[in-house]
């Protein structure tokens, strides 16, 4: 998954039936499909009816679940905190008696007269950003008129003894809404009076149920093929301010060089992009990314984005949850394989999963030109300077292991900083071992041949197993910063391409100084303000901004704990020439900012080629950028 930016303001300090009794062997619950029913068309007080109807059991007690944790999204989900008024049903249509033994958890008793399962469920996004922990969005669920969000994690539960069944889901809604599914579509039915219809999927485990997002209801949807990859946009807009028509471009460009850049690895026939674009109202959703699936993403980002700055962020977002093709769906331990979603153990190789990952989708931009080198080496200090404000000396394997607890927790937004930079060094270091020849990405590659889908490796062995396929330098690499907490020298690493850190004016955004945070949140009185950094941001400096300085209004919207992600994700896409006006209290007084963005500057390290690179540096440059 990808989370953006926003993590140190609030959210990272945040972030059919069945008649009567049956007793043949045939209807046994193992032996059979666990039919779903979801019906948006009776949905009531914002909450869908969810029927799940498993064969016959021969236990006396079973035990139903949500997930706690989902996949791909390193913290507690709860689904089961979105559960209403469950019962279980005898095939008379009497309740069964159960206990509800924790949020997620209801034990069932006289399991063998069991015939259903029934609840109502409540949506995710509307309560997020709230005090309770909710679902990164992506991962979430949405229930609103004319939209549905159906990550089917959040609305189909699973039996212990039963994970392995093949699920039927049945999706009914009205006619004319548009729907798009990862998930295999087996038939539709129409009702009589031609007002609904019943859209049959199948699922071969519960895992492909979780793997598999939905979107119902008021969609722009268009598929185009990407070289032998059918992709299939759909895109939600509330206000129509974006459109498939003006993101399809961008998409294409990007996938095409994806796909350039990995070469053959890739065997995806289809892949789903969802993209949901979030209103500024009160039951949007509030953190912004994305989260990757086997065939598909779900991406979350604000709609009031401009053109560009969301074309930007779909870039960056998007092509970091395809290569998430490589790893983890390709390359993965057993942690992830046999993933508990109450209980999940953790691997130790976020610097994996998340860290080359985000790599990846920095690298390929440049190697495939789609920005310059100097956009690359600005990425690259970002993560530098962002990485500084987080642990830089805890070992990332012991977080990565942790990564549900504190102090760890608290860190995780360091995989997409320190664990790209951890990438880019072992991948220079490789370049160099190697005259140019290998990189991190054959590596990487070698190993999905090697594991792939089907096949996880043993998580304490995968490092001696890289070692072993590379060099010496590299064991020393990991055993001193990734597994041992010893900060990385970067330019050690950048002498080696030729390159060197200089002080400089940098060009940043609006929202931070190459990377540091500008403003910071008030968790107890929920206000926003700018810190100590603001006066170093040339944009807000010579705009008579000034550190504590209260934000209350930008661009006429009243902020609030609920909608700052929102907001500053917006603020953070800002480019110049835009007019703003921002209203700050300083004081007790109000003091209004009404202009023109002018692009702004702060002091940092810039990175360029140093005038005294040898050839053999030169050459190693080149193989890294361009190899
Ligand atoms: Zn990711």
């Amino acid at each position: 998954m990808k989370h953006i930016l926003l993590y140190s303001l609030f959210l990272g300090l945040l972030l059919a039936s069945c008649g009567t009794t049956k007793n043949t062997a045939k209807d046994l619950a193992a032996a059979n499909p666990i039919e779903s029913n979801i019906d948006i068309t009776k949905v009531d007080k914002d909450k869908i009816p969810v029927q799940v109807d498993p064969g016959r059991f021969s236990k006396d007690t079973i035990v139903f679940r949500l997930p706690r944790v989902v996949q791909g999204t390193y913290a507690v989900s709860d689904f089961g905190s979105f559960i209403d008024d469950f019962k279980a049903l005898d095939y008379e249509g009497n309740e069964l008696r159960f206990e509800k033994k924790d949020v997620n958890t209801w034990i069932i008793y006289e399991a063998k007269k069991l015939d259903k399962i029934t609840y109502w469920v409540n949506d995710t996004f509307d309560i997020e950003g709230g005090d309770q922990p909710t679902p990164f969005s992506p991962s979430g669920t949405n229930i609103e008129s004319d939209n549905y969000v159906l990550n089917l994690h959040g609305f189909v539960g699973y039996f212990d003894s039963l994970k392995a069944n093949s699920y039927v889901i049945n999706v009914t809604a009205p006619i004319e809404f548009d729907r798009t599914s990862a998930l295999l579509m087996v038939e539709e039915n129409i009702s009589d009076d031609g007002k609904y219809v019943t859209t049959r999927y199948k699922a071969e485990r519960y895992f492909d149920v979780t793997d598999n997002p939905m979107m119902y209801g008021k969609l722009d949807v268009e598929e185009f093929q990407v070289g032998d990859i059918k992709i299939v946009l759909s895109v939600y807009s509330p206000n129509n301010e974006h459109s498939v028509k003006t993101l399809k471009e961008t998409i294409f460009k990007m996938m095409q060089a994806q796909k350039a850049y990995l070469g053959e690895t890739n065997s995806t026939k289809r892949y789903d992009i969802y993209v949901y674009l979030a209103g500024h109202s009160n039951g949007s959703p509030k953190g912004f990314g994305a989260l990757e699936h086997h065939t598909s993403t779900v991406v979350v980002m604000p709609e009031s984005m401009s053109q560009e700055s969301l074309e930007s962020s779909l870039i960056d977002i998007v092509s970091h949850e395809f290569f998430h093709i490589l790893t983890p769906l390709s390359v993965h331990s057993e942690d992830v394989h046999y993933f508990d979603y109450d209980q999940p153990t953790f691997s130790e190789h976020l610097w994996m999963y998340e860290g080359l990952t985000e790599y990846f989708a920095t690298l390929f931009q440049v190697n495939q030109g789609l920005v310059s080198e100097d956009q690359f080496y600005t990425k690259l200090l970002e993560k530098i300077n962002t990485a500084s404000t987080l642990d830089d000396t805890m070992s990332f394997t012991e977080m990565s292991k942790n990564i549900l607890d504190k102090p760890y927790a608290d860190n995780y937004f360091n995989v997409y900083q320190k664990g790209a930079l951890i990438g880019m060094c072992l991948d220079i270091i490789i370049r160099e071992e190697s005259q140019g020849q290998r990189g991190i990405l054959s590596v990487m590659k070698e190993l999905a041949v090697k594991y792939g889908v089907d096949k996880p490796f043993e998580d304490e062995m995968i490092i001696d197993e890289i070692v072993k396929m590379t060099y010496p330098s590299v064991a020393t690499f990991f055993k001193d910063h990734v597994v041992g907490g010893t900060p990385i020298d970067y330019n050690l690493y950048f002498a080696k391409v030729g390159l060197g850190m200089n002080d400089g004016k940098v060009e940043t955004n609006y929202v931070q100084n190459a990377g540091k945070m500008i403003i910071r949140g008030d968790r107890q009185t929920g206000s926003i303000m700018f810190n100590d950094e603001v006066i170093d941001n040339s944009f807000w400096k010579e705009s008579g901004a000034q550190a504590n300085d209260k934000i209350k209004e930008i661009n006429g919207v009243t902020l609030s704990r609920e909608n700052a992600n929102s907001v500053f994700g917006e603020v953070f896409g800002w480019k110049p020439g835009t007019e703003i006006n921002v209203l700050l209290e300083r004081g007790g007084e109000d003091i209004r900012i009404e202009k023109i963005l002018t692009p702004t500057y702060t002091t940092g390290k810039k990175l360029s080629l140093n005038p005294d690179a040898t050839t053999d540096q030169k050459s190693l440059l080149n193989a890294w950028l361009k190899g």
